[in-house]
């Protein structure tokens, strides 16, 4: 099943089947897998996928701040 990976950085979305820690091929920076499989993010329309991002690197950055102690 392919994976959802956003990069911060370039404001892009990857979707790759690996599922490691995955840098972006354009500027190699860390993505962030998001929480939904293809199948289901490609159901959201472009208004919730944005909710959805958001949502998915609030909860990235929460968990490395947790890491970090
Ligand atoms: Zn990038």
């Amino acid at each position: 099943m392919l994976k959802v990976y956003y990069c911060k950085s370039c404001n892009k979305i990857f979707y790759l089947q690996r599922e490691t820690d995955i840098s972006c091929k354009i500027c190699s920076e860390p993505m962030i897998k998001l929480s939904k499989p293809y199948e289901e993010y490609t159901r959201l329309d472009e208004e919730e996928r944005k909710e959805f991002i958001g949502q998915d690197i609030q909860k990235h950055i929460q968990s490395d701040i947790r890491k970090g102690d």
